[in-house]
């Protein structure tokens, strides 16, 4: 193992299996980050991260246990839209069943039921969330804080034209202090629902908000081996970024 990486070389805990879905047409302002920010963390841990990639028209790989998914350009989301739809029941069964999941922007808009696009069509979502998204003139941009009863306090970038109304059946992520959210009214940002995370922060997301991705690991360890004893992780440089990202005007 490369000492870089600042893991520990005592035998590993056992392997972590990380997808990211659709990182061709879905990764924008570096949401990418969190697949790196899961495979650091879970060496920091004790684990051995792969990480896996599903593109359109993509085998499945078995066995998956975090699902990564990042935002996109409305023309992203068409391209993806078919194969999505066509993996839906299988995704819902995982997020039902446990699985963690982080959706991101585009992404969680499709985790969704669906998203009118500004320019009229409507893009189906799958139907993991109970949301739905409508495309807007007034595109949300900034920088985000949000407080959440889980993890505290968030801090995040998002851009995004669609506004999402959040269901009976899903909880909000938490509660924005600075910038929009889920839309410009109800002040609500992200959505909770099973072990699936959803946001409309990028930024990375991940490596200002360790806790969130050690939820996701904790969650994950929990599911294949049982109790999840913490490694010793270097939060330093999430520190400084967070004190850094609160400082930064809206
Ligand atoms: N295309 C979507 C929107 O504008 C999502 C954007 C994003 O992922 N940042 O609402």
């Amino acid at each position: 193992m490369n000492p870089a990486d600042g893991a520990t070389h005592e035998a590993s805990k056992g392997t972590i299996r990380v997808l990211q879905l659709y990182p061709r047409d879905m990764n924008i302002y570096g949401d990418w980050g969190n697949a790196l920010v899961i495979r650091q963390r879970l060496l920091w841990h004790g684990y051995t991260p792969e990480l896996l990639e599903y593109n359109v028209g993509d085998d499945f790989p078995d066995d998956v246990d975090i699902i990564l998914g990042g935002g996109g350009q409305d023309s992203g989301q068409t391209v993806i839209q078919d194969d999505l739809l066509a993996r839906g029941d299988q995704l819902r069964g995982m997020a039902e069943d446990g699985t963690p999941m982080l959706v991101i922007c585009g992404l969680y808009q499709l985790f969704g039921k669906f998203f009118r696009t500004k320019a009229g069509p409507v893009i189906p979502g799958i139907g993991v969330l109970d949301i739905e998204t409508v495309g807007t003139d007034e595109r949300l941009i900034g920088n985000v804080t949000l407080t959440s009863p889980e993890f505290g306090e968030i801090l995040g970038y998002e851009n995004h034209s669609g506004q999402t109304t959040l269901g009976p059946a899903v909880e909000p992520l938490g509660t924005v202090s600075k910038g929009a959210g889920n839309n410009s009214k109800d002040g609500h940002e992200g959505a909770r629902h099973r072990n699936v995370v959803a946001s409309y922060l990028h930024g990375s997301l991940l490596p200002k908000n360790p806790a969130i991705a050690d939820f996701l690991i904790r969650t994950a360890v929990e599911r294949k081996y049982g109790p999840f004893v913490p490694g010793n992780p270097d939060d330093d440089f999430a520190r400084l970024a967070r004190e850094h990202a609160a400082r930064r005007p809206r």
